[in-house]
């Protein structure tokens, strides 16, 4: 009678949590397994020179959502999720900001639906955090996004250190958690075969990675950097040639055991 009265309060809690949201969208294909509800998250404390997203960064903004508001966006495509064997993404901005909240929605989505959960972050989250807010034990899959080993290059193209990052990387992947990993190619900013060797080296060093994929970078959020009044650092940089990105594909192919994919 008291572990139900407890698991009566839990849900109450859950149900009534609040997270800021930038936006969603219904029908994702390319962020996990199947189609996907992509929930984008509102706050990011890294300003990655390619970001396509940078009005996603504000951590005051977006629209706050209780969790029964937020699966109630979520409920009419559910039918869509469980026969693609697909499920629900948190994206954002960076999701692990909101940790607790993405816990809270996350064991109210698998009580009531048994839906496939991933996580697309950029790994930027203490490791003891993310553990106490019990968001790795609803996930199914992390998208990790590892941006470029070398630290100095990677607080040039973020304004931040990775060390968090890889901390968070080795975690995750001790506490074995499915890990798919994602890298953006940019040409003559990531491209660097001793870069790409590091990467390697890196991804090599983690359990349960099922696969990389290649992320080759686009122009498509220029646009928000002018409206935001920022300076868009890449401006002379163009997106990567098919052979640009094979050449990438290789590199990493020649010295991981899992599929790299463009
Ligand atoms: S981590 Fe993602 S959302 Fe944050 S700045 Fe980088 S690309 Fe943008």
């Amino acid at each position: 009678m008291i572990i139900a009265n407890e698991l009566q309060a839990q849900i109450q809690h859950d149900r009534q949590a609040k997270g800021r949201i930038h936006s969603f969208e219904s029908f994702g294909t390319v962020d996990g397994p199947g189609i996907r509800f992509v929930l984008f998250m509102q706050g990011c404390a890294l300003r990655c020179q390619f970001c396509h997203n940078p009005d996603t960064w504000d951590t005051t903004t977006g629209k706050v959502m209780t969790v029964d508001e937020v699966i109630a966006e979520i409920e009419p495509f559910i039918p869509y999720y469980q026969a693609s064997c697909g499920g629900v993404t948190f994206s954002g901005g960076e999701p692990s900001l909101q940790a607790p909240f993405l816990a809270a929605l996350g064991r109210e989505l698998k009580r009531r639906y048994q839906l496939h959960l991933a996580m697309d972050s950029s790994g930027f989250c203490e490791p003891s955090h993310l553990q106490s807010t019990g968001l790795l034990e609803v996930l199914d899959l992390i998208l990790l996004d590892l941006k470029m080993i070398d630290e100095h290059k990677h607080m040039k193209l973020t304004t931040q250190s990775n060390q968090r990052i890889l901390r968070m990387a080795e975690h995750v992947s001790k506490q074995g958690s499915k890990l798919w990993i994602r890298h953006v190619v940019i040409p003559d900013v990531t491209t660097d075969p001793a870069d790409v060797d590091k990467l390697a080296a890196v991804i090599s060093s983690l359990e349960a990675v099922e696969r990389v994929e290649l992320l080759p970078y686009h122009e498509m959020g220029k646009f928000k950097w002018q409206q935001l009044g920022l300076t868009y650092e890449l401006e002379h940089i163009k997106p990567p040639s098919n052979e640009q990105l094979k050449g990438v594909q290789q590199q990493l192919q020649q010295q991981l055991d899992v599929p790299v994919n463009i």
